[in-house]
């Protein structure tokens, strides 16, 4: 159920390991682009295996919850869980789908909660599903977007959470054909273990975002302080780049869940809220990176033309949702300020979910336009492709006295004043 960037990797690679997946999505227009061989999100590698499956005859789509779960031994759950009104996941997507289901469900099959979904879901999926012959069974979902399709294929393990060891084992066995640990264990530790993972990952973000701040407070290089203590293998040096703060469609609603999940069973998680007020203040920071940059307050803005390099959360993705850029950008523009912007997934057409998020930027069909009468360029997205940009170009196009604020850290510094032009990094001096 559901064809997202979960659904949709998640159908097409059970497809490519060997098994039947029929994928239902009640939207209509992308159901339609499927059947076309359209793929209705930029993923790598996503095509060529759904291509490949659909040519055997081992994945279809169609209209609709019913329709692919009819004769289903297994059914995923792969519908939106976002945040609802006070922080929590809102699940009612979940719950809509399970009474959809419910009545036309073989008996013996196994429900699956692969959506993210707070501690006590499996229950609330069996409440609404009023069968006490089939199971429900949490497999959270750890892909990233961008490297969907190989984080499916080759996960660092498994997560399932069962009451019934049986249809546990029937759900691992899925996943046979991979080389990866199976964790299982009961359900609310199985949903737990999503929250916390991405929570860890945010923390991380945010606590090398605050060490950026105090590297440009005391006068130290972010890239050596994160270098000299990644190599410490109780730490690691993965996800410890600085950059505009952590965005995308999980993180935020995940870490506000995890926040109100722990509220509602009496615990205060006040470390996680200390990182999520670390990701509110990055953005702040940023934007006053642009305004120190044009020697103007942040809330005064007017006449002000920032050219954008980038505007989904990060680069491999075409996923606008909770982006910082967006974030940064309607801040800038609330001061007054002329936005123009490029990104590799808007410069043709928009995917379906891009077109209602970007109403009111000027979008560039080229990287260079965005310094065209730019009085400063931000780099939101990390997008590798940017780094190659002619520095030259970019100094001419835009006139002398534009600063380069680089979000990601992308550009050798040295290489941007060369050009004539000014820079600012995070957490670089
Ligand atoms: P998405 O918005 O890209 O896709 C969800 C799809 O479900 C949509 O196509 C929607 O039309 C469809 N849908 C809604 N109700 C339905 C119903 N009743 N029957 C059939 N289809 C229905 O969402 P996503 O990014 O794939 O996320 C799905 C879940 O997976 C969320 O809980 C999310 O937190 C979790 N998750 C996402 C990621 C990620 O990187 N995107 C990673 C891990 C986990």
């Amino acid at each position: 159920m559901g064809t997202g960037y979960v659904g949709l990797t998640t159908g097409a690679c059970f497809a490519h390991m060997g098994h039947r997946v029929v994928c239902g999505d009640i939207d209509q227009r992308k159901v339609d682009l499927l059947n076309d061989g359209h793929i209705p999100i930029v993923e790598d590698g996503l095509e060529q295996i759904v291509n490949d499956a659909r040519g055997v005859g081992r994945l279809e789509f169609v209209l609709g919850s019913r329709a692919a779960a009819t004769d289903a031994d297994i059914v995923f759950l792969c519908v939106p869980t976002p945040q609802g009104d006070d922080g929590s996941a809102d699940l009612s997507y979940i719950q809509q789908a399970a009474r959809e289901i419910a009545p036309i469900l073989k008996p013996g099959a196994v429900v699956v909660n692969k959506s993210t979904v707070p501690v006590g879901s499996t229950v609330a999926v069996e409440r609404e599903l009023q069968r006490d012959d089939v199971f429900v069974v949490s497999n959270p979902e750890f892909l990233r977007e961008g490297t969907a399709v190989r984080d499916f294929l080759q996960p660092d393990r498994v997560v399932i959470g069962s009451a019934d060891r049986g249809a546990a084992e029937k759900v691992a066995e899925l996943y046979d054909s991979i080389d990866t640990p199976i964790i299982i264990t009961d359900p609310a530790s199985a949903e737990t273990i999503k929250y916390a993972a991405n929570g860890f990952l945010a923390m991380k973000i945010s606590f090398v975002n605050a060490v950026a701040a105090m590297c440009e407070a005391v006068g130290a290089d972010v890239a050596a302080v994160v270098d000299g203590i990644g190599s410490d293998t109780r730490i690691g040096g993965q996800f410890l780049k600085p950059g505009p703060g952590w965005g995308g469609s999980c993180f935020p609603k995940d870490s506000r869940a995890l926040v109100k999940i722990a509220e509602e069973h009496g615990y205060n998680f006040s470390m996680m809220k200390g990182v999520i007020d670390v990701n509110t203040e990055q953005r702040g920071r940023m934007i006053d990176k642009v305004a120190k940059a044009v020697g103007r307050h942040h809330s005064n803005l007017s006449g002000v033309t920032v050219g954008a390099m980038g505007l989904t959360f990060k680069a491999g993705t075409d996923d606008l949702r909770e982006s910082p850029a967006m974030a940064i950008i309607a801040d800038l523009r609330r001061a007054g300020a002329r936005v123009r912007a490029f990104d590799p997934t808007t410069c043709g057409e928009l995917s379906p979910h891009q077109e209602s998020t970007l109403d009111g930027i000027e979008l560039t069909k080229e990287l260079i336009d965005v310094a065209d009468g730019a009085d400063v360029i931000c780099v939101f997205t990390e997008w590798p492709e940017f780094a190659k940009v002619d520095l030259d170009q970019v100094a001419a196009r835009a006139g002398a006295g534009t600063t380069v604020v680089d979000m990601r850290n992308l550009f050798d510094p040295f290489a941007v004043k060369s050009a004539g032009l000014g820079y600012d990094g995070v957490g670089r001096n």
